[in-house]
């Protein structure tokens, strides 16, 4: 027993794998695929993926925001649990990594309620803005450059509806925030993200240690 979230082993990791992942095939299929991808760490972990589509649902969340695609797998995790009305603006910049997030949304059937923005997030979301969409979104998951996490959350605040959640990727970073290394200018923005959300009284916070560290902000 302990008062202090447990250590997961690879062991209690297959075993949560065993007794609670319920992964659609599609998204199994797409997992496996990016799994040959050099760059296949940048893909969230399938529990994080389900944890994902029950804060959908359970927010009962219909206008999303995706600030960093990749091969499409979150996304995909969240179009699936929205209601059919549900729509997702997705922002990446990669032609190619979103190529096989394409293809997957089309034969999950979900490319209709995903609308993909290939320009620097920072300007996708000051459009959005500027279009008077200030407010209009539930839910938002950032997992993009870390340099811009700020920009992103207080774009992605100013967004989302009182009451809606934002969902941010790798606030553990591998654990190396502990004492992040001088020069480390990923692990050193993370680190000073973190913090500032710490003293933010513009929103309610939790830091899940599932995945990487997934920090969750309810907007008040
Ligand atoms: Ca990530």
């Amino acid at each position: 027993m302990s008062n202090q979230t447990i250590n997961v082993t690879d062991e209690i990791y297959r075993y949560i794998l065993d007794v609670s992942l319920r992964e659609p095939p599609i998204l199994a299929e797409l997992r496996r695929r990016t799994a040959a991808h050099p760059r296949m760490t940048m893909q969230i972990s399938p529990e994080q993926g389900q944890f994902m589509a029950l804060l959908v649902r359970l927010s009962g969340a219909r206008r999303c925001l995706e600030i960093g695609v990749f091969t499409g797998y979150s996304s995909l995790a969240v179009a699936l649990a929205l209601p059919d009305d549900g729509r997702v603006v997705a922002c990446d910049v990669s032609e190619e990594y979103t190529r096989m997030a394409r293809d997957f949304w089309s034969r999950a059937g979900v490319e209709d309620k995903i609308q993909l923005h290939l320009a620097p997030a920072l300007e996708t979301l000051d459009d959005l803005l500027a279009q008077g969409q200030a407010g209009a979104f539930d839910f938002a998951f950032i997992d993009a450059d870390k340099g811009n996490y700020l920009a992103y959350y207080e774009r992605s605040l100013e967004l989302l509806r009182p009451g809606g959640l934002i969902a941010v990727d790798n606030t553990l970073w591998s654990g190396r925030l502990v004492a992040p290394a001088a020069g480390d200018a990923d692990s050193i923005a993370l680190d000073a993200f973190n913090r500032q959300l710490h003293g933010d009284e513009r929103v309610d916070l939790s830091l899940v240690p599932i995945g990487d560290g997934l920090t969750l902000v309810r907007k008040r």
